[in-house]
């Protein structure tokens, strides 16, 4: 309130009000009152004797107020709403009051504003009161106008995070009221991949679907409970309660809200959302805080798979940390060339000689030392670095390849592993052939690791396998036995080999359902023409196991881990060189 008081005196100052108001201030005297100024339409003016008894009621004021001057002329002051009670008090306690700010006439919305104060005569007596009214409707019209616009989202109507900040503020108070019943929740709520829809959909629908979620998720909303927008796909809901059970509650009734798919121009589109959740006053003891930390906890639950909610612990804050801290030193550990290659080696089985090289990327971290690209790829990815440090293995395994070559050992193929954005990206064919004709490698000593879920879009990956495969590059499916591919569409890969995922190696001598799964792998693959690897190798048990039901090439501990360019050379491909 008191900013806006201010904001209409400013704006009232323009238009002579106070200029007005010292005319009869400075002369403290209530002569004959100036005929022009009275009626003076800009102001209502209204003046009552030391009684209270109107004396004069102008035109203006008998506008503002509703009231003809016959009628209120000669009567009390007092029984005038909300503006008497001013008057009586200048008369009777000698106040005066400035710009107060009344709702007055018969439309409740005319706002006037008021200033009233005692007159004097020349010997400093009271002689009665003055009182200024102006109207500003219009004014209050643009504030509201105004208001609205600073306090809520445009496209959804409702409360953006400038409005909710103050709402949660005032909630979360010294005299809150919320403070002794149980507390406040905020769920931090953030559509997952709302990006593509926008991109497949254009801006225009995109927003049709923004009002239709918020249309659900306030449908969906008890009393008390409150929902704002607080970014472009990000959306808070504040319950006034804080435990447990509760908030698991609120957690899985908004998750339900995502099953059932949006229509969008006779096209459904299924949605989800990651869902982060603090308390107050168990998280939190500030509105800036509790939403922090809510929002570290949505960030967890989109990290962690999302399509899910999860409750914000103190473990949480040092996961942020140690990413923040990895975040800013992931950006520049390209530009300072902390990636390295190191490769491992794949053996034939029969031969126990070197066969093929896989090249896996770490990162060379100045304090950390090596970091696994478990960790940093996912960061890659989300920091929008991927593509970047894909086409920097691609070129550096080739690179080395061809560096083998030159030095006179076995010609054999280097695998890179593909990550998904790589291989769903429109750039993959030319990037491939660009870079092996700038290396100079030839396409069949350059092997693609695609892992079984990225070519789970089989409309696809039928396709894009068979341009790689008309390049002349070799293709295995990675990580084979942990994703949904079908018999059926194995036969439609244009693939070269199988690698059998390592956890199912590690299982063959545990259970009999794992040694089962592993050999029928093996048949199977061989039915379709398919050649064979075992990754994560680490005991002769495993390797004799394969062996024995006829696996092709191995790779693993057993032999070697993952080591730099010169010991692959030392090591296996000068032993091949006999
Ligand atoms: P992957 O392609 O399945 O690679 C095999 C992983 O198993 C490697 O982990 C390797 O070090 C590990 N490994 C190999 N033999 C054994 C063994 O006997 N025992 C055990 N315990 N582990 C073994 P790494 O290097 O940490 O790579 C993990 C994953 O990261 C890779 O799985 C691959 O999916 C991805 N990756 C690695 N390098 C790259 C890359 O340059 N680009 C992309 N896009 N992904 C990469
Ligand atoms: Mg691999
Ligand atoms: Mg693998």
């Amino acid at each position: 309130m008191k900013t806006e008081r201010k904001w209409l005196a400013e704006e009232d100052e323009n238009k002579g009000h106070t200029a007005i108001a010292k005319i009869v201030e400075e002369n403290r005297v209530l002569l004959s009152m100036n005929k022009a100024l009275m009626d003076n339409d800009q102001f209502g003016i209204l003046v009552t004797d030391l009684d209270g008894t109107v004396m004069e009621f102008n035109r203006t004021a008998e506008n503002l107020l509703g009231k003809k001057a016959d009628h209120v002329l000669g009567s009390y002051i007092g029984n005038i709403q909300e503006i008497g009670q001013y008057v009586v008090e200048a008369l009777t306690a000698e106040k005066r009051f400035e710009k107060i700010h009344v709702f007055v006439g018969r439309k409740l919305e005319q706002a006037s504003l008021v200033d009233t104060f005692p007159l004097y005569d020349e010997d400093s007596r009271l002689v009665g009161a003055f009182a200024q009214l102006h109207d500003i409707t219009e004014v209050c019209r643009v504030h509201e106008r105004f208001n609205y616009l600073t306090n809520y989202d445009e496209l959804t109507g409702i409360p953006n995070r400038k409005f909710l900040e103050s709402i949660l503020a005032e909630w979360m108070g010294e005299d809150a009221r919320y403070q002794d019943k149980g507390g406040l929740t905020v769920v931090h709520l953030g559509l997952d991949r709302f990006k593509v829809v926008n991109d497949t959909l254009g801006y225009a629908d995109g927003n049709d679907v923004l009002k239709k979620i918020v249309q659900r998720l306030q449908s969906s909303l008890k009393t008390h409970e409150l929902i704002a927008r607080v970014g472009g796909d990000e959306f808070i809901i504040v319950a006034p309660y804080a435990d447990a059970w509760e908030n698991e509650q609120i957690g899985e009734r908004l998750h339900t809200l995502f099953n059932e798919p949006f229509m969008i121009k006779g096209y459904e589109f299924h949605m989800t959302a990651s869902m982060g959740i603090a308390l107050y006053p168990d998280d939190a003891s500030t509105p800036e805080d509790l939403l922090f930390k809510a929002e570290v906890a949505k960030s967890y639950a989109e990290r962690n798979g999302k399509n899910q909610f999860v409750l914000y612990t103190k473990r949480l804050d040092f996961d942020s940390h140690e990413r923040i801290l990895l975040e800013a030193s992931f950006r520049k550990a390209m530009d300072l060339n902390e990636l390295v290659l190191h490769y491992q080696p794949k053996i034939d089985m029969k031969t126990g000689l070197i066969s093929g090289i896989e090249a896996l990327v770490r990162w060379q971290h100045p304090e950390k030392g090596l970091i696994s690209p478990t960790e940093f790829i996912p960061l890659a990815e989300e920091l929008g670095l991927i593509s970047r440090l894909d086409e920097w293995v691609l070129r550096e395994a080739c690179e080395q390849n061809k560096r083998w070559q030159e030095m006179g050992f076995t010609p054999m193929s280097v695998a890179v592993n593909l990550s998904s954005s790589q291989f769903m990206s429109h750039k993959l064919i030319r990037l491939v052939e660009t870079i092996l004709k700038e290396t100079g490698l030839e396409a069949e000593y350059l092997e693609l690791e695609i892992t079984e879920t990225m070519a789970m879009n089989v409309n696809y990956a039928i396709p894009t396998l068979k341009r790689l495969n008309a390049l002349g590059v070799q293709i295995s499916l990675d990580d084979f036995g942990t994703g949904y591919s079908s018999m059926n569409y194995l036969t439609k890969f244009a693939i070269d080999s199988l690698k059998i995922d390592r956890s199912f190696i590690w299982n063959i001598e545990k259970g009999e359902s794992d040694s089962i799964i592993v050999s029928t792998m093996i048949r199977m693959a061989h039915g379709l023409g398919l050649k064979v690897i075992a990754e994560g190798v680490e005991d002769t048990k495993q390797l004799q196991f394969l062996n024995e039901h006829g696996c092709d090439e191995v790779q693993g501990f057993i032999f070697s881990k993952p080591v730099p360019a010169e010991e692959i050379e030392s090591q296996f491909l000068a032993t091949l060189n006999g």
